[in-house]
């Protein structure tokens, strides 16, 4: 059986081959030595002379044919073909440059000629003997091409501790038993004790999922290897059932370790949600080989995606990843010990308050603010300082936040006076209503899509929203509408975000919260939210209802409305001082705010100072 899968994997390399030599007369019979494999081209090319080489770039293989003489003096030619994985192309490029060979690369696909025609037609078969080749290569055949051979990085040593995984405490106790586990399995082993063979880490990008993974390798001092769900999207069917297949094998072999599969909804959707269905086999090496390994032979699997409600429930399933940890996007202290453990290595100017900024940075996962620090020592070293300072965390937060600055969009005066008006409405209402989220910033510098904006925070970080913040919170959106209405007589396109953002809280009250005149009555299934949202079909309320639910979600709308026009009304001339200084000065602090309104100016100076000085 063996012989046969043998002569069988040799079958269609023969093909190849001959495809080849045939199609670039570099006749197999021909006298001289010749080089034509990968591997081959690969060992004897430190002793070889090239004259020439071209390479010729094809969608799924490279072409690599030349001239060359041996240490005899022997004419050798070389005609290979190189299936195009970025590994292998890569190292090709780097030896052949490494022996200064002036290499001329030709697109294959872009030549008119009759070899390309017959190189047209013939690809078919070519693509047929390289899947072929892999094919019989999958069930077990020799190392010749190592096409297959997992692409999962091996990690040993792993210097990541759990000290350098901050603000996620709760999750780390969670994977502590496996630490323990991979520390004594033998003595797992002997109690008979079962530990959970997946564990499978939802949570947003940024938050930490690989770095917790990788922090148990640390701890457990076990090796690491890793895959991403989106290296299996090969253009071979079948090879990435072969790489997880390998990498299973590996790591059995070198247990107890730590296999991470990154990404995992890539290869891991619900059926029905996939493109092709190259997944499905990668899908199932996974659960064949997690099931059939043996309860406590040391390989921890660990799996993170974005989102659990994708996966297909094969996966979910007991003794599969049957344990899930969540991983949430910080809080402010989360916010503030990612930020001290990232500072740690940097020079930051000690005036700069690491937990004002944790305060300033809502929203921000542990890769934005470990991104912020590194912007702001960019920022610092352009201008040529060795210490980082406040301005440049402002600055590397915006950019953050909205990407790099526009400096080079310009507004007409006529836009830039709309904007300033908008972001003063929003200002008015967090300064003059209470419960309503107060402006810790204000620009009308564009950044990404966004024309200015407000950032905005209430006085405390808040876990449990009253009904009164939400409806400030409302309120605070329609500030920047109103403000155009009231000074243009007209009203902008500009406000759609802010308008979103009202309508999706109003509806929450209603739906969700129960906070308004429906009672509290859940009229949305929290556990199928995206789905459900708004299409009362799926949401088991009649028709009535849902026109109820638009009622109510319109009368918490037009009274924030009404509110808004009320209190921005009452303080025009702090709306004017706002906007004109806005105009202005583009960018203005908190604290410029402060003074604004206290003042009269930004920089707090009392009304007798400024005279003195003008005296
Ligand atoms: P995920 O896998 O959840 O997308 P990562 O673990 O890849 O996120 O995080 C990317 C980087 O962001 C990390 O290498 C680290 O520098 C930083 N980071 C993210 N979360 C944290 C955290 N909780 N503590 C410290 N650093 C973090
Ligand atoms: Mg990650
Ligand atoms: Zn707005």
């Amino acid at each position: 059986m063996n012989k046969r899968k043998g002569i069988l994997s040799f079958l269609p390399y023969l093909i190849v081959v001959g495809i080849l030599s045939f199609l670039f007369g570099t006749s197999l019979f021909s006298k001289g030595a010749s080089i034509k494999t990968y591997q081959d081209l690969k060992t004897k090319l430190p002793t070889l002379t090239i004259t020439d080489v071209e390479i010729e770039t094809y969608h799924t293989v490279y072409d690599v044919k030349g001239t060359a003489r041996n240490d005899k003096n022997e004419k050798v030619s070389i005609a290979v073909t190189v299936p195009y994985t970025q590994d292998q192309i890569k190292d090709l490029y780097a030896i052949l440059e490494e022996k200064k060979v002036n290499i001329i690369t030709v697109d294959g696909t872009q030549k008119i000629t009759f070899g390309a025609v017959l190189s047209t037609l013939i690809t078919p078969v070519l693509m047929i003997g390289l899947m072929m080749f892999l094919m019989s290569r999958m069930s077990g055949g020799n190392q010749a091409m190592e096409i297959t051979k997992s692409k999962a990085r091996r990690e040993e040593n792993v210097k990541t501790r759990f000290n350098d995984v901050a603000g996620i405490d709760e999750e780390i106790e969670e994977v502590k038993e496996v630490v323990d586990y991979l520390k004594n399995s033998g003595k797992y082993r002997k109690m008979g004790a079962r530990i959970p063979k997946g564990i499978l880490l939802v949570g947003p990008p940024g938050t930490g999922k690989t770095l917790i993974a990788k922090a148990v390798a640390g701890e457990s001092n076990v090796p690491f290897y890793s895959i991403s769900g989106s290296d299996f999207s090969e253009m071979f069917v079948g090879v990435g059932a072969g790489r997880v297949r390998s990498m299973f094998k590996q790591a059995k072999a070198t247990a107890p370790c730590i296999i991470f599969i990154d990404e995992i909804d890539a290869v891991g959707l619900k059926r029905g949600m996939k493109i092709s269905g190259s997944e499905d086999q990668t899908l199932n090496q996974i659960l064949v080989e997690m099931d059939g390994m043996d309860e406590n032979n040391g390989v921890v699997i660990m799996a993170a995606t974005n989102r659990a409600d994708v996966l297909d429930p094969a996966l979910l399933r007991s003794g599969r990843f049957d344990r899930q940890i969540k991983v949430s996007l910080p809080d402010k202290k989360g916010r503030h010990e990612i930020l001290q453990v990232h500072a740690k290595n940097k020079n930051i100017d000690e005036k700069v308050d690491l937990e004002y900024i944790a305060k300033r940075t809502p929203g921000f996962s542990g890769a934005d603010l470990e991104n912020v620090l590194n912007e702001s020592a960019i920022l610092a070293i352009r201008e040529d300082r060795a210490v980082i300072e406040s301005k440049d965390i402002d600055e590397a937060i915006d950019r953050v936040m909205m990407g790099p600055a526009k400096k080079s969009r310009k507004y007409s005066d006529e836009e830039k006076k709309l904007v300033a008006y908008h972001e003063a409405g929003h200002a008015i209402i967090g300064l003059k209503l209470p419960d309503a989220p107060k402006v810790r910033k204000i620009t009308i510098i564009p950044r990404g899509d966004a024309g200015g904006y407000n950032l905005m925070l209430p006085e405390e970080e808040k876990y449990l929203a009253t009904k009164k913040s939400l409806e400030a919170n409302i309120v605070s959106f329609m500030g920047g509408r109103i403000a155009e209405e009231l000074i243009f007589d007209d009203i902008s396109a500009g406000a759609s975000g802010d308008i979103q953002e009202a309508t999706r809280i109003a509806k929450y009250m209603v739906t969700l919260y129960g906070m308004s005149s429906l009672g509290p009555i859940q009229y949305v299934d929290t556990s199928n939210m995206y789905t459900t949202m708004g299409d009362s079909s799926l949401s088991g309320y009649s028709e009535s209802t849902a026109r109820v639910i638009d009622e109510e979600v319109r009368k918490i709308i037009q009274s924030s409305l009404e509110k808004a026009r009320t209190v921005i009304s009452e303080n025009m001339a702090l709306l004017h001082l706002i906007a004109n200084t806005l105009i202005e000065e583009e960018t203005i602090t908190e604290e410029e705010i402060e003074n604004l309104v206290k003042y009269g100016n930004i920089r707090g100076e009392t009304i007798s100072e400024t005279e003195n000085q003008q005296a």
